[in-house]
């Protein structure tokens, strides 16, 4: 874990308090006006009141005029702490939501601007759990400043000089006693973002693996694993419990800490010094009331703040933890002079391009030149790199050294966005969102008509299927597509990749999970699709592959033949070993021309 300075954090959050900056500086001076008001108030209001029946005890009714001062104060006090209290809570209702959303929406494209690779090594439920982490947080934060930690402090400062005027003994020891509580409050509930942190981290964790454990729910009630997996996140769950204790517990020993100072600072020191004062008849009864009161009050803000501060630094911690994904350096990220991919023929170059997964060696000084138009076939053993080949055009990974150019610029150097544009991938395993499918076909390209969606539906051969759901395109796929059957998926995928009209087309085993009828006619479809555009084919199936100018056969990430067809055939190599197998096992003797 990196470690996370408050300075990160305020830089951070800076630009998101300065975009309602006058809506914050407004809270901010109703919530340190409002409450010294309310709290201190009080017991001058009650000093007046015991004066005045103390001084009437012989002729009571006169005393009624004389209350009219204290009540009209009173009345004042609590219309103006109303009205400031409210008009403050509706300024927060407005503040913090938005606060909320920006944060949410820079972190939200902050995380999903990383490669696949990112992903991989991530859970993406944690990540989640960050963003939910950090904007609960923050609201936290503000609503432990707002309510006690500023109010507490202003009403204490304004305390010492109005108790100073009664005696300036009061000031001394009021200003001495809540130095030293703030201080041991807040050097002692500084540590408690470090337990915060390692709880935070350890419920990430926790939720992270209790939705990948959902996610593959098909799989837990295929092998009827219920009580494992309970068992499993259970281990989870036991270090959770024991880091929330931890830090649950470190907060109370704090709070008894705190409960000794409040003890010793208003009983012992405060009403004390007060007594002793009367008894020497140095200030009235009233005096006397006004002390205890506001020692009452002024006590209990201070332990709660002594309750907050905890509270406070616990949300910091959990902050600290959620910031960490921000330190997360954009793994694809353009280069500062990275310009727009010009697209012409289409012609993809592997120039001395090595590749390696962390420690596993795939690609080797590997060149190859596929020209611009022409129709390359990949086929291989089941991990032999040929998907990995494609995503690499696609720059979802970067190469270890050499460089791969499409229409003579290298793809590092161009604008990520113009290179995707121009590139359709049809992928192995297409997963969906739980969306429309219109929504789905038309991802490729948002701004397609409805038209459009339709027709690229129909040469996809999804549109039948479609329109014999109830509620046609406008029904939900279910999370990742799992409503559909995969042939079904394969062919919204498909039709997504014809909507987005691109130059440069990749199938990877788009019609596998087809059955032979429907992937004859897509195919048709797919072929005159192909007209113009350079394209990618990898297959399994090697009959889909009879159509392309040159076929790329791969073994353990190296190209070991290459050539049409029939010369493959021919050379009576690796391509002629698979072709017999399958003409043997599955297909007719000669290649179905599709
Ligand atoms: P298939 O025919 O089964 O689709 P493939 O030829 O497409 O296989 P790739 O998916 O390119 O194979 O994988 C090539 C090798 O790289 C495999 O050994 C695989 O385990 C490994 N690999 C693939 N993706 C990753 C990844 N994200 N991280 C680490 N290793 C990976
Ligand atoms: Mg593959």
């Amino acid at each position: 874990m990196k470690a996370v300075t408050y300075k990160q954090l305020w830089q951070f959050a800076k630009p998101f308090i300065r975009s309602q900056k006058w809506l914050f500086v407004t809270i901010f001076i109703l919530d340190f006006t409002t409450y010294p008001f309310d709290v201190l108030l009080w017991p001058y209001i009650f000093n007046l009141l015991v004066e005045i029946f103390t001084r009437f005890e012989g002729d009571r009714l006169a005393a009624v005029a004389a209350l009219k001062f204290p009540l009209a104060l009173w009345v004042a006090q609590v219309l103006y702490v109303e009205t400031a209290a409210r008009s403050m809570g509706f300024l927060f209702a407005k503040a913090t939501p938005k606060l909320q959303a920006d944060v949410r929406m820079v972190m939200f494209d902050h995380i999903q601007r990383h490669s696949p690779a990112y992903f991989n090594e991530r859970f993406a439920g944690s990540l989640a759990n960050k963003m939910t982490d950090m904007t609960t947080q923050i609201d936290l934060i503000l609503q432990q400043l707002f309510w006690p930690i500023v109010p507490a402090l202003s009403t204490c400062c304004l305390g010492v000089v109005i108790l100073g005027f009664i005696n300036p003994i009061f000031a001394v020891v009021l200003a001495l006693w809540m130095i030293l509580h703030l201080t041991v409050c807040f050097l002692s509930s500084r540590s408690v973002d470090r337990y915060q942190q390692r709880h935070a981290e350890a419920r990430s964790g926790l939720l992270a693996k209790v939705v990948d454990s959902f996610t593959n729910n098909f799989a837990v009630n295929l092998f009827y694993r219920f009580t494992e997996e309970k068992s499993r996140i259970g281990l989870f769950q036991k270090e959770e419990r024991e880091k929330n204790r931890a830090a649950k517990s470190y907060v109370e020993k704090i709070r008894c800490a705190f409960s000794l100072f409040h003890f010793m600072g208003v009983i012992l020191g405060m009403c004390g010094t007060a007594i002793y004062l009367w008894v020497q008849n140095q200030i009235s009864t009233g005096e006397v009331v006004q002390v205890f009161s506001t020692m009452w009050s002024l006590g209990i803000l201070l332990w709660m703040v002594g309750s907050a501060l905890p509270i406070l630094f616990q949300s910091f911690g959990t902050v600290k933890q959620a910031y960490q994904v921000m330190l997360d350096p954009e793994d694809m990220g353009d280069k500062s002079d990275a310009k727009p991919l010009e697209i012409g023929a289409g012609s993809i170059v592997f120039d001395n391009v090595s590749f390696q997964y962390s420690d596993k060696k795939l690609f080797e000084n590997k060149s190859v030149l596929i020209r611009g138009g022409e129709k390359v076939g990949l086929v291989g053993y089941t991990g032999s790199g040929k998907s990995t080949f494609v995503n690499l055009i696609l720059r979802f990974f970067p190469v270890k050294s050499g460089k791969i150019s499409v229409d003579g610029q290298d793809i590092s150097s161009v604008l990520l966005e113009s290179l995707r544009k121009k590139i359709a991938l049809i992928p192995q395993d297409p997963v969906l969102f739980h969306r429309t499918l219109e929504e789905n076909i038309a991802f490729s390209s948002p701004h397609a008509s409805v038209e459009g969606i339709v027709k690229a539906a129909k040469l996809a051969y999804c549109h039948d299927f479609i329109k014999s759901l109830p509620e046609g395109y406008q029904t939900k796929v279910g999370e990742r597509g799992t409503k559909l059957s995969g042939g079904e998926k394969q062919r919204i995928a498909i039709a997504r990749a014809i909507l987005a009209d691109a130059p440069i087309l990749i199938l990877d085993e788009a019609t596998s999970a087809l059955d032979s009828m429907t992937e004859k006619y897509i195919q048709e479809s797919l072929h005159a699709l192909m007209e113009g555009r350079t394209t990618i084919v990898i297959a399994h199936r090697l009959s889909t592959l009879s159509r392309m100018d040159r076929i790329l056969v791969f073994n353990e990430g190296k190209i070991v033949e290459e050539g049409s067809h029939l010369s493959l055939l021919e050379r009576d190599g690796l391509y002629a070993k698979m072709w017999k197998m399958q003409v043997g096992g599955f297909l007719p003797e000669t290649p179905a021309v599709v």
